[in-house]
């Protein structure tokens, strides 16, 4: 049976890559050990990370004074990174909050400085909304700005970016490489791995560099950017598995069409889901159209009884992790640019079904 893997995260990877990964694991490229047994230091892995943040650069079209990181510690630690290496002193930093990751980002910077938040999300007739940029009340003192433009958790997603001289930071976790962005509006972007690069334990920052600090005593040396920056993102032994397979996606992404191209897939597969559900009495989504995510797609049942039933026969029928977060309820169906359109397509027919039946 073939089986479609609906995680938030750690996402479903290309089978593609993963078919690669496999045949490489034991004895890569005939060196008798794998890649992860090897030197990060050696001229075979340095290659392997070269290509990958070549591959990336070409990917995403970012400009030569901008430092690509390979770090570790996830959307998480750079929850932390982020005020550690861009708060200035006597200055705040401003936060919008849009859902429950952004909100996270801002509880955490608390911990290193003055935080001002802005709550942008709201309910208008029980519909899920959020405030548009060019009406953030955005400090023009502040550090940086970060904000979340895909809410993993609450299935929110804008593209757009206030205009601000500030500094702007955004949490691309779970929708980098999704579709086109223009980097030179950022100044620091990052993302875990684990939702559209690779597995989990390699986070890419992608820091322009007057952004680097310039004086770094105390900052955590594995979080600091300019040690990484400097060090080939090599300052310690970076997640070497991760980072080679995050490279062999870049590659898959390459194949692909790059991000124009999963771009198209991915609006062409949010709006086969998201148009099943809109007809349907059966299902709803509580977002407002054009702050629906293409990557997170929560829905709940009208008859919320069955909400076990439908996870439990969906898997049953070979449609992987779509139970909702705790947070949300209902179901989360998580479309990341791995996701082929069949699997949509056998979701939605799994949809149309259970209607069918417990309607
Ligand atoms: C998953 C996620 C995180 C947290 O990532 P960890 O690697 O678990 O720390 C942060 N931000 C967003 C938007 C996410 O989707």
């Amino acid at each position: 049976m073939t089986t479609y893997n609906f995680c938030a995260g750690p996402a479903m990877l290309p089978t593609e890559v993963m078919l690669q990964a496999q045949e490489e694991f034991i004895n890569w490229h005939g060196r008798g050990c794998s890649i992860m047994e090897m030197s990060h230091r050696g001229k075979d892995f340095m290659a392997v990370a070269a290509k990958a943040e070549q591959d990336l650069r070409e990917l995403m079209q970012i400009p030569a004074h901008y430092k690509v990181l390979f770090m570790h510690g996830g959307g998480r630690g750079q929850f932390a990174a982020v005020p550690l290496n861009l708060m200035q002193a006597g200055k705040t930093a401003d936060y919008i909050v849009s859902g429950a990751w952004s909100k996270a980002a801002a509880e955490e910077a608390l911990k290193f400085g003055a935080v001002k938040t802005q709550q942008i999300q709201h309910k208008v007739d029980g519909i899920r909304t959020l405030t548009a940029e060019k009406d953030w009340l955005i400090n023009p003192n502040a550090s940086y700005v970060h904000f979340c433009p895909n809410e993993t958790v609450d299935g929110l997603e804008f593209t757009g970016v206030p205009e601000t001289e500030v500094p702007l930071v955004a949490d691309l976790s779970s929708t980098i490489l999704s579709r086109p962005l223009d980097v030179s509006h950022y100044g620091v972007i990052y993302a875990g791995a684990q939702k559209n690069i690779g597995p989990s334990g390699l986070t890419v920052a992608i820091v322009r560099e007057d952004l680097l600090p310039k004086a770094s005593s105390n900052i955590p040396a594995i979080l600091d950017y300019r040690l990484a920056a400097e060090n080939d993102s090599m300052f310690n032994t970076p997640p070497t598995y991760a980072w080679y397979l995050a490279g062999l996606v870049f590659a898959w992404l390459k194949r692909q069409g790059g991000v124009e191209a999963m771009g198209k897939l991915n609006q062409q597969k949010a709006d086969t889901l998201y148009g099943y559900i809109d007809q349907s009495d059966f299902y709803r989504n509580d977002v407002a159209p054009q702050y629906r995510s293409w990557m997170n797609v929560p829905f709940l049942l009208a008859d919320e009884r069955l909400n076990d039933l439908f996870v439990s026969e969906a898997e049953n029928a070979g449609l992987l992790a779509l139970k909702g977060h705790r947070m949300v309820g209902g179901m989360r169906a998580s479309i990341y640019n791995a996701m082929p359109l069949a699997g949509v397509q056998t979701l939605v027919t799994f949809m149309q079904e259970f209607e069918r039946v417990h309607g």
